[in-house]
């Protein structure tokens, strides 16, 4: 369990100062100038060494992500774009840090923002975010005032400005490209990849898109040391955490904690354990709505990083923790996050647009037993041809949640479909969820 004085956001539940005072009273903005006057180089080595990997959902290295950036500023100016366009079903950490540590954010930005050469940034907050765009936007204001932003920002020689784009409440502008195609004042469509945006981004611009909590924890990890936080976690799985639990447990939350740290103790420990004791777990999604569920049997033990899930096919994303217990109809759960997929695609690629559609309505036909059991084998078939098929990762986000369903629970759907057949008037979904 990660200690007190281990821990990045400290007022992660906003029971202190938000603002500035009460941030630089935290330990924020100690020391900033004197990173950037240690050079770009140093910067990006220690994120390197720290072993960061991106909080967004694919866990790239963060520092190895802003070393694409081209090394000398051409004809086109730098950007950095942070992804506050928090939209995934289950994920709900960055806003906490909007709303109760801005300044982590904002402090992050301006050493990100040197380490690419940028001196201008943009946060893109999810639409529905307004309190949270009000927080950050006054934390800017404030830093602004206190000479942090701007011109020689926090007497570092270097000059840095910082805007807050609210977007539309689209999930697909939470895809890189889409949220630059939004930036930019166009409708949010995926770009097709390459050009990737560190070389060809915003404004056709080098451009490097980060998540929240990814440039939020930079600061730490320079004031505290890149040693301090590749110690915290597994190898290949460095840090502290933000885990949002949410579902059958009787206390959900947003919690930092260390990497690795057990499924069932980041329960127990945090949330007051599943609803109905730990043997009443039917199943869980490990990382937003995106990733394969995986059964209980799997999930006492399991670490919860980056390499252990993707061992179980499954995934970290972005550490949202979705608990089902065995009240769940997870035949109608996961249709239900199909109809999400379907009804967030943007539309441009027909295996995305066609078969979102498709595998929502299989699936609400599954869920009732009103299928044939050739249709399972045929529906996984489907994700495969939408998997790896689209411009971007929605198709993939759309297949999996359907391919863990059919991995782990194919038994389900086999006999919700036997319970129609022999009594087509019954309720097959109340009888499977009374058992
Ligand atoms: Fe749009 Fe879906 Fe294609 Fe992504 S995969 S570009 S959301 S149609």
């Amino acid at each position: 369990m990660l200690a007190d004085k281990d821990r990045i956001f400290t007022n992660l539940y906003g029971r202190g100062d938000w603002r500035l005072e009460g941030a630089r009273k935290r330990g924020s903005w100690d020391g900033t100038a004197g990173f950037i006057k240690n050079g770009r180089d140093w910067v990006i080595e220690e994120v390197k060494a720290s072993g960061l990997r991106g909080r967004g959902g694919a866990g790239f290295p963060t520092g190895l992500k802003w070393s694409f950036m081209p090394k000398e500023v051409g004809e086109r100016p730098h950007y950095l774009v942070v992804n506050a366009d928090e939209s995934e079903p289950g994920t709900c950490k960055d806003r906490e840090i909007m709303r109760h540590d801005p300044q982590h954010l904002i402090e992050g930005c301006l050493i990100a923002g040197f380490a690419m050469n940028a001196h201008v940034g943009y946060i893109y907050v999810r639409g529905e975010f307004i309190r949270e765009r009000e927080y950050l936007q006054a934390a800017i204001d404030e830093a602004y005032d206190a000479g942090l932003l701007g011109k020689n920002a926090a007497g570092s020689g270097w000059d840095f400005d910082l805007y807050v784009h609210h977007g539309a409440g689209a999930y697909i502008c939470g895809e890189e490209t889409a949220l630059l195609e939004s930036l930019e004042g166009k409708k949010g469509q995926p770009r097709l990849k390459p050009p990737f945006p560190a070389n060809m981004g915003l404004y056709g611009c080098p451009t490097t898109v980060n998540n929240v909590e990814s440039i939020a924890v930079v600061p730490e990890i320079l004031r505290r040391g890149s040693a301090w936080f590749s110690a915290l976690g597994k190898p290949n799985n460095t840090g502290t955490k933000l885990f949002c639990v949410s579902g059958h447990v009787e206390k959900p939350c947003t919690v930092e904690e260390e990497m690795g740290i057990p499924l069932r103790e980041l329960l127990e420990k945090h949330c007051g354990g599943v609803r109905g004791g730990w043997d009443n777990l039917l199943a869980v999604i490990p990382g937003g709505s995106s990733v394969p569920c995986l059964p209980a049997d799997v999930c006492g033990d399991l670490p919860m990083d980056f390499d252990s899930l993707r061992a179980v096919k499954s995934g970290l994303g972005t550490a949202a923790v979705i608990v089902m217990d065995k009240s769940t109809d997870i035949i109608r759960a996961i249709a239900r996050l199909s109809y999400f997929y379907k009804h967030e695609s943007c539309g441009q690629c027909t295996p995305c647009r066609e078969g979102t559609g498709w595998m929502w309505r299989v699936l609400e036909r599954m869920a009732r037993g009103e299928a044939e059991k050739r249709e399972i084998d045929m529906l996984l078939d489907v994700t495969y041809q939408v998997e790896g098929h689209t411009i971007c990762a929605l198709g993939d986000a759309a297949a999996w949640p359907v391919q863990g369903l059919i991995r782990h629970f194919r038994h389900v759907i086999e006999e919700r479909i036997d319970t129609y057949s022999a009594n087509p008037n019954a309720d097959g979904s109340v009888l499977v969820a009374a058992e």
